[in-house]
């Protein structure tokens, strides 16, 4: 393994959103939600006003006990002191709450705003950055994202809101006896500053590395009797260990930063406290305040401590969330690999027009690829493995745009239809045949949302699975896909055809290797294929060669180029490429 390939851990990762995007974003959701907001800070200003009568009744205490003073006094100090804490308990209580539905609110915004975006993702885009990094950022992103925002958000209010009237209640219980505070201030500002400096970039880095590794292990896993029939296993090994080692060393600058920072704060605001305690009992030996203030000051500078912690842990933390709050609304900035003109197809004539396609740049997988397919027609398209064959059809459906040359139909480019529109005019077929969590009705309503019910059955009955939909206990409206009524692999491929046969489309792609094509389905199935390839054109991706014998022409592909094309019988008699692969393949 060389240097270079783990030299950066970002490369080829979706993008990440810049700092001023994260910024704006945030001050969007601020304002959305400006009344909610103030509701949560006014109820913790009240909660942290409760907060103040405890050292204030305490100082009293003491000045009235220093003078002498009668039992009853005491009492009622006491009873005070008591009011006070519960009454501060109560809206502690009251505050919180509010502010956990905040959060929760903001939370569940942001998750459903991911989620249009990761709908929105092109499929090359998925395709070639891995699904390694959009798993880490719908997992650790969204989990650090959902930490700070629910729990995060509201405690930086609460001691903001605590911090800026305690320092009130300091300034007017006795100014000159709190001056020592401001001792903390240079060694906070100072050390926090420095930390800021660095660790935006170390969480990102941070975050960059669990990526490559989410990536790396899912693939392994995934691939796991590839790895282990190629004896990979070594060879990935030292990949994740490579993966583990980059996290490993992430970790541990930023928890550097950490150790350094952490101690100095500490002692920035303990040091206040022994200060005012001492310059305190100076400014009494004079004369210039009481015991019971200074007991009120230093309680107070004490109290200080725990809201500014609360404050400067989450300061961590929220360097954490906006990393992945860059990082999940950085999907974003993906461009879209579409774009809808708006411009409607003359006809249903497919035109390949001298198409080039690269997954990587520099690496042409097809060349200068023209085919004309007359509607109705059924081409099938032969060639060895890896000739690009799948790529082809991919582009024919749209799936992917070309790098060069175009791709049309009734004149317009495939990629400058609308994805919906798209799906009326080619569909790629492929063994992929997930049944939704819904109604059956609602699995058939993906292709055709407006289609009435009476559609919906004539579309099952085109497939043969209207006996077995009508026979289900609530027809229709059984409830199916996880959790609900369980359908077999043939029925679930049925679903899918109905689909096809709901959307419509005039063009088919069908893919062999993955497709429902497969000679060891039911009889009915292949009935089932037979009555939605009917009256369409079909390109038939034929990694089998007894579907070309039946297309009306056959093309055959080549290393990203079309050596040939023609009826069965003509490249027979031309003796060629497909002569010599009919032979091989009626021999064997
Ligand atoms: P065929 O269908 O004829 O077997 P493909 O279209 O699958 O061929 O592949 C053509 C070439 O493109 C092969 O060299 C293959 O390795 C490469 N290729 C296919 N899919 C990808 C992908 N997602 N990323 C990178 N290269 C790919």
């Amino acid at each position: 393994m060389s240097a270079t390939s783990t030299a950066d851990p970002t490369r080829r990762t979706l993008p990440v959103a810049t700092l001023a995007s994260v910024r704006a974003q945030t001050r969007e959701l601020l304002r959305e939600h400006r009344r909610a907001l103030l509701a949560v800070i006014g109820l913790h200003a009240v909660a942290a006003v409760a907060g103040l009568a405890a050292p204030f009744v305490v100082g009293r205490l003491v000045d009235e006990v220093t003078r002498g003073t009668a039992y009853a006094t005491v009492d009622r100090l006491v009873l005070w002191l008591a009011g006070a804490i519960l009454a501060q308990t109560v809206l502690v209580w009251a505050a919180r709450r509010a502010s956990f539905r905040l959060g929760e609110r903001v939370f569940a915004q942001l998750r459903e705003q991911f989620m249009t975006r990761v709908m929105a993702l092109p499929l090359s885009t998925v395709e070639r950055a891995g699904t390694g990094d959009l798993v880490s950022r719908t997992t650790n992103d969204v989990e650090a994202l959902s930490h700070v925002v629910r729990f995060g958000i509201p405690s930086i209010f609460v001691a903001v809101v605590t911090l800026t009237i305690t320092v009130a209640a300091v300034a007017a219980t006795g100014w000159l006896v709190a001056l020592p505070v401001v001792v903390g201030v240079p060694i906070m500002w100072a050390s926090t500053r420095r930390y800021l400096r660095f660790a935006p970039d170390g969480y990102l880095r941070e975050r960059a590395t669990y990526a490559v590794m989410n990536g790396v292990v899912t693939e392994t896993v995934d691939g796991a009797r590839t790895v282990d029939a190629l004896g990979l296993a070594a060879r990935r090994r030292r990949r994740i260990d490579e993966a583990l080692r980059a996290s490993y060393d992430a970790e541990i600058y930023t928890l550097r930063l950490r150790l350094i920072w952490f101690p100095q704060v500490e002692f920035a605001y303990l040091l206040p406290v022994a200060v005012t305690l001492v310059w305190g009992g100076w400014l009494v030996s004079q004369g210039q305040t009481t015991a019971g203030v200074v007991t009120a000051v230093a309680l107070y500078v004490h109290q200080l401590a725990s809201p500014l912690d609360e404050l400067l842990m989450w300061l961590d933390e929220i360097q954490v969330g906006a990393t992945s709050l860059a990082r999940v609304i950085g999907i974003a900035d993906v461009p879209a690999d579409r774009t809808a003109t708006g411009q409607e197809p003359a006809d249903a004539h497919l035109v390949v027009d001298d198409v080039s396609y690269a997954y990587r740049s520099g690496r042409d997988v097809l060349r200068g690829v023209s085919l004309d397919l007359a509607p109705g027609e059924r081409l099938a398209i032969v060639g060895p493995s890896g000739a690009g064959k799948s790529t082809l059809g991919r582009l024919m459906a749209g799936v992917d745009g070309p790098r060069l040359g175009r791709i049309d139909v009734g004149g317009v480019r495939l990629v400058d239809l609308d994805l919906d529109r798209l799906r009326g005019e080619v569909a790629l077929v492929t063994q992929e045949h997930h049944v939704f969590v819904g109604t059956l009705a609602d699995n058939l309503l993906l292709a055709r949302p407006e289609a009435p019910p009476a559609d919906l059955l004539a579309a099952l009955a085109a497939v043969d699975a209207r006996e077995w939909a009508q026979a289900l206990p609530e027809g229709l409206d059984t409830a199916v896909g996880s959790g609900g009524h369980v359908l077999t692999t043939a029925q679930s491929q049925q679903l899918a055809l109905a689909r096809l046969v709901l959307a419509d489309p005039h063009t088919l792609v069908l893919d062999e290797a993955t497709s429902l094509l497969d000679p060891r389905a039911a009889r009915h199935l292949e009935r089932s294929l037979a009555a939605v390839v009917t009256g369409r054109t079909v390109v038939a991706i034929a990694h089998r060669l007894h579907t070309a014998h039946d297309a009306d022409r056959v093309c055959v592909v080549d290393a990203g180029r079309v050596s040939e094309i023609g009826s069965h019988d003509e490249l027979i008699a031309a003796n060629g490429a497909y002569a010599a692969l009919w032979r091989s393949w009626r021999d064997e």
